[in-house]
């Protein structure tokens, strides 16, 4: 089993999809927390990415997810243009010649994304980020045996990470100036990266 250009394609529609429907989610979770605008930014940012992607020549899912991530830097103001942009450049540079992703290329590049996250947002573990979806995520890929069971984990751990976030003290971002005001809210950034592993298993998954 691997990945195609245009099953990455799917990828980003389905992507796209969930923080649609989710926008308002996201924009409530933000506020309790945040600016609010999380929602809002990642709507507007996957709107640019699918136009950049209905009318660009791509070679393969690298040249895809490169695509996208131009289009959330350009687009996207806050701290989330810039993480979800690292993110993406680096899932797609690690998948960049590469007609067929197999499970290990897919495992290798979302590490690369996650060590790019973490170079640029300082988070680790607990801090009630992001990150705190994608590691568990990225460690599920890259303990599976087969991309269908692995890209189905991966899902499933991003959900139980997200949900961790809940009774975290923020210690990143502008969460953190709330200290223990931020206690029993779920992180925005945790929540749109669990719909992006939902969306991958939903597209990529056999
Ligand atoms: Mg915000």
């Amino acid at each position: 089993m691997a990945i195609t250009r245009d099953e990455t394609l799917d990828w980003m529609r389905r992507f796209a999809g969930e923080v649609a429907e989710h926008r308002q989610e996201l924009v409530a979770l933000d506020t309790a927390i945040g600016d609010g605008d999380h929602g809002t930014n990642m709507n507007r940012g996957m709107t640019k990415a699918l136009e950049k992607l209905e009318g660009a020549e791509l070679a393969d899912s690298g040249a895809a997810l490169k695509t996208v991530a131009m289009a959330l830097v350009s687009s996207v103001g806050g701290a989330a243009g810039p993480l979800y942009g690292t993110l993406f450049l680096q899932i797609g540079n690690a998948l960049a010649g590469h007609s067929e992703v197999d499970l290990a290329a897919f495992a290798g590049a979302w590490r690369k994304g996650l060590e790019g996250v973490q170079a640029r947002g300082k988070a680790q573990a607990g801090d009630k980020t992001m990150v705190d979806a994608l590691i568990p995520a990225v460690e599920a890929l890259e303990s599976a045996s087969d991309l269908n069971a692995g890209l189905r984990a991966a899902a499933q751990a991003a959900e139980e990470g997200m949900k961790a976030t809940t009774p975290l003290i923020a210690r990143k971002g502008r969460a953190s100036y709330l200290g223990e005001r931020s206690k029993d809210h779920q992180d925005p950034g945790a929540t749109s990266t669990y719909y992006l592993f939902k969306s991958a298993a939903e597209a990529l998954a056999g």
